[in-house]
């Protein structure tokens, strides 16, 4: 920012030392905040083959220039790290208020490394900065952590923490902030190990904008625009609840661990059904679209549970994967992987592939604990996600996550374990959202379908032009042009849901809060955003990735998708190699998905060239 010194605080847990440190103002041009601040120093500070739950690893908590104004839908935050589930990079998106919070304490991140030799939490103001003992929220699940700090520090203390997924080291543990959660990749399994249960944040609403009565007039601008919009209107209406329909009907709600694109019964899981049980609506900090529906279970074997949610991919994950369409489990489920501090994807995911290996006989009653894993059998699901937090019985061996699991069990496991890089893939179908799946397959975090989400197949967007969800390699630069577009909205951090309420304001919003003008000029965003990706490729090769690793699970490549009377069936992902030259050529990589020196040159990412070349032969871990 013009005349405004943007900082970091880190803290390092094996010696107690804290210190504040400027961010040199190439870093803030070239990589502008958010997504891009956690890779440009995560790149530079990790060793390559870092343990990722050694005290090596470390771990970032990013928010973005926007975070903790009035501008709608743009404090989120996020956590930057090498992933324990992938060994590759990863990054974690959340909502509530915790990152309007670190701002609010006058940072753009927080940077943790080292480990406590016994459990401890960050208390932050804006004056200071403690480390202290934990021992007694040692355990507690997330509820009580945070209701714990709050009436220790304040009622205006905000906390993300770990619960027992976390503690016990579940590959696939989340953070979890209020009832949102940072929960992909297992960044709740770095805290863990580092004896990290919580950061708790104490602070005023203390901000410096580089314009801040421009500011003021394009968040007037802004909400008339979001007030005036559909999509905003239906999004505050429903959430995410409404996304099952659609993708059933699409043959992309992927059911019977991904053997199916739709449910029988889909409507039971329909927007209205989980309307009849709304008891409330959550937000994160200034969005009037309060997207987080709660709902609360009144009758049958979950009476009383309750959750923020479950939204879309969290429906998905407690009824897909083992084709279960009674709702009130789905609610269940998603309130004890928040309060227990695991992932809803990768958990649900993993539990699918678990009943397909019962069907296969690979596992029996004795591995499981006498659990019946017999598809819709939502009782034994709701019993595993316990298991799996806790690390009892069965359980242990699920919290490895699906590519662990299967290559202990050995006996063609592996055919059934749906996962890219080792990430759990999520509610969409590849077979029937092909750039989605290709998504996946090239992500530099593994299978999300936030990385490069693809709205013109799901929503049919014609942005920037139309696409047939089942071609493939001719839409490889569509898939390009999501994830970079992707990076770009999380420099800022601006929610995934509202990137088409305002689209022509993002950037003004932007250089109002940083001064940085460069901004405004035509293609200097692709550009950051293609900068963003180009590191995070060159993270995991330096890791050992490359082609081989750019695939995706042998049931799409090899087996056709079922949709049950929805468009799509027989469809397979048949040209993954065309597809990847196509992409790799368009990317500026070598054939072997490397990023090629005149490539990282072209973006200012000179210094990485040489590690690329030390990379050329690494295996992945
Ligand atoms: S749209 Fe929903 S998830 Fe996004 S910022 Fe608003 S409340 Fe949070």
């Amino acid at each position: 920012m013009k005349g405004i010194t943007r900082k970091f605080l880190r803290i390092n847990l094996s010696n107690g030392k804290i210190g504040e440190e400027a961010i040199p103002e190439q870093v803030e041009t070239d990589f502008i905040g958010g997504r891009g601040f956690g890779i440009h120093y995560l790149y530079r500070e990790l060793a390559p083959k870092t343990d990722p739950l050694g005290e090596h690893n470390k771990m970032i908590f990013v928010a973005g220039p926007l975070a903790g104004t009035n501008a709608q839908a743009v404090s989120r935050w996020m956590v930057c790290t090498k992933s324990p589930l992938t060994g590759a990079f990863a990054r974690s998106v959340a909502g509530a208020d915790f990152g309007a919070w670190i701002k609010f304490a006058g940072y753009e991140f927080i940077l943790i490394e080292g480990k406590a030799e016994r459990p401890v939490y960050i208390h932050l103001t804006r004056d200071a900065c403690q480390i202290e003992p934990a021992d007694e929220l040692w355990g507690k699940d997330t509820v009580i952590t945070q209701e714990w700090l709050s009436q220790r520090h304040g009622l205006n203390t905000r906390v993300a923490c770990i619960g027992p997924g976390g503690e016990n080291l579940v590959k696939y543990a989340a953070i979890v902030t209020n009832r949102r959660t940072a929960s992909r990749c297992g960044v709740g399994a770095v805290m863990g190990s580092k004896n990290l249960k919580a950061i708790a944040i104490n602070a005023e609403r203390n901000l410096q904008l580089h314009d801040p009565e421009g500011y003021k007039q394009l968040v007037k601008q802004q909400i008339q625009m979001m007030m005036a919009n559909k999509g905003f209107q239906y999004h505050k209406e429903m959430g995410t609840t409404g996304n099952p329909e659609n993708t059933s009907e699409l043959g992309i709600f992927p059911t019977r661990n991904f053997r199916y694109g739709r449910l029988d019964d889909y409507e039971k899981l329909a927007g209205e059904e989980y309307l009849k049980r709304r008891i409330g609506d959550f937000g994160c900090y200034s969005c009037a679209a309060r997207c987080g529906k709660v709902h609360r279970v009144t009758k049958g074997p979950y009476a009383g549970a309750h959750s923020e949610g479950p939204e879309y991919e969290s429906i998905w994950a407690f009824s897909g994967p083992i084709e279960n369409s009674y709702l009130e489990a789905t609610i269940a489920a998603d309130q004890l992987c928040d309060d227990l501090g695991i992932d809803t994807i990768s958990t649900g995911n993993t539990i699918g592939f678990a009943y397909e290996l019962y069907e296969k006989g690979l596992l029996t009653k004795k591995d499981t604990d006498g659990l019946e894993l017999k598809y819709g059998n939502h009782k034994a699901m709701v019993a595993l996600v316990g298991k799996i937090a806790r690390r009892e019985g069965i359980g242990d061996l699920l919290a490895e996550g699906t590519m662990r699991v299967a290559a202990k069990i050995g006996k063609g496991a592996e055919a059934f374990a749906i996962n890219a890089k080792g990430l759990e893939l999520p509610a969409y179908e590849p077979r029937g959202a092909k750039s989605l799946g290709f998504n996946y397959a090239t992500s530099n975090i593994g299978g999300s379908h936030g990385y490069g989400y693809a709205p013109q197949e799901v929503f049919g967007a014609p942005f920037p032009r139309k696409v047939d969800r089942f071609a493939e390699e001719e839409n490889a630069d569509i898939v390009v042009f999501n994830q970079n577009n992707g990076a770009v909205g999380e420099v800022g951090i601006v929610c995934v849901f509202a990137r088409g309420w305002f689209p022509q304001l993002y950037d003004k919003l932007l250089i109002a809060a940083t001064g940085i003008d460069k901004i405004g000029e035509r293609g200097y965003l692709p550009r950051v955003g293609e900068r963003i990706v180009n590191l995070e490729r060159a993270f995991i090769v330096r890791e050992g990735f490359g082609r081989k690793q750019d695939t995706l699970p042998q049931r799409m490549l090899s087996e056709p998708l079922h949709t049950r009377g929805s468009p799509g069936e027989g469809q397979m992902i048949r040209n993954l190699d065309k597809f990847l030259d196509r992409y790799y050529e368009i990317r500026g990589w070598t054939p072997q998905g490397i990023p090629s020196p005149e490539k990282l040159k072209e973006l200012g990412l000179g210094y990485v060239v040489k590690d690329m070349a030390q990379s050329q032969n690494a295996k992945a871990i």
